[in-house]
């Protein structure tokens, strides 16, 4: 068996928990161009900076983020259902063709070659991974899963508890887990679930964003493997 060294930690570890969107599947500009739609929609034109805070937290988490901002920006109330509905059908078009990330399908396949248990800890619901998987059947090799609106889950990322209800689902610590992240949100859940984190920073995101303690990757074709 070879070990996944290298990257920070002499050991192997105890399972693999992988982040979905922006880690895995490139669906991070269709996130944001869904949301940019629907806030348009009210008047309001999100910021970059605003666009970055939302990546890596569930849709009603989001939804509420932008509702302030649109009701801060207007002074008038907003329903995040009619937000939601209307950022609905453009997101499922955008991220039924989202490509995977470069390397994530290696990534994956060599973890089941070395038998090191996978899940995945996402915010996105059992019905978004669903229709975004469906080009990818590379990722069923991913059978344990945490989604956005598990109904064991108590609270999304930055909280802990996808990390830990996945680590569980496995039956092994957290602490001796990888976490694979992209969102500064996703790193904090991780780090704060107890797990070594591997980072892969998209551009435009201040590296002081994430929590302390984290390792990078320039990529995920450049994790070592054994
Ligand atoms: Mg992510």
């Amino acid at each position: 068996m070879g070990s996944l060294g290298q990257a920070g930690s002499m050991l192997r570890p105890a399972a693999c928990l992988f982040d979905l969107d922006g880690l895995l599947l490139d669906t991070e500009p269709s996130h944001a161009e869904a949301w940019s739609q629907a806030a348009a929609h009210f008047g309001l034109q999100l910021s970059a900076a605003q666009l970055l805070q939302l990546r890596g937290r569930r849709r009603l988490d989001c939804a509420r983020m932008v509702q302030a901002w649109i009701e801060a920006g207007s002074f008038r109330p907003v329903a995040s259902d009619e937000l939601l509905a209307l950022r609905q059908p453009i997101a499922e078009r955008l991220l039924a063709e989202a490509p995977a990330m470069p390397g994530a399908e290696a990534l994956i396949g060599r973890c089941q070659q070395l038998g090191i248990p996978m899940a995945l800890a996402t915010s996105s619901s059992r019905e978004a991974v669903s229709l975004k998987a469906a080009p990818h059947p590379w990722l069923a090799a991913i059978q344990t899963r945490v989604h956005g609106d598990d109904p064991q889950l108590q609270q999304g990322k930055p909280a802990p508890d996808v990390f830990l209800l996945a680590a569980e689902r496995l039956g092994v610590e957290a602490s001796h887990c990888w976490a694979f992240e992209d969102s500064p949100a996703g790193a904090q859940a991780a780090r704060a679930a107890g797990c070594q984190v591997h980072v892969l920073r998209p551009e435009g995101i201040a590296p002081a964003l994430y929590p302390p303690g984290v390792l990078w990757l320039s990529s995920l074709a450049g994790m070592p493997l054994d």
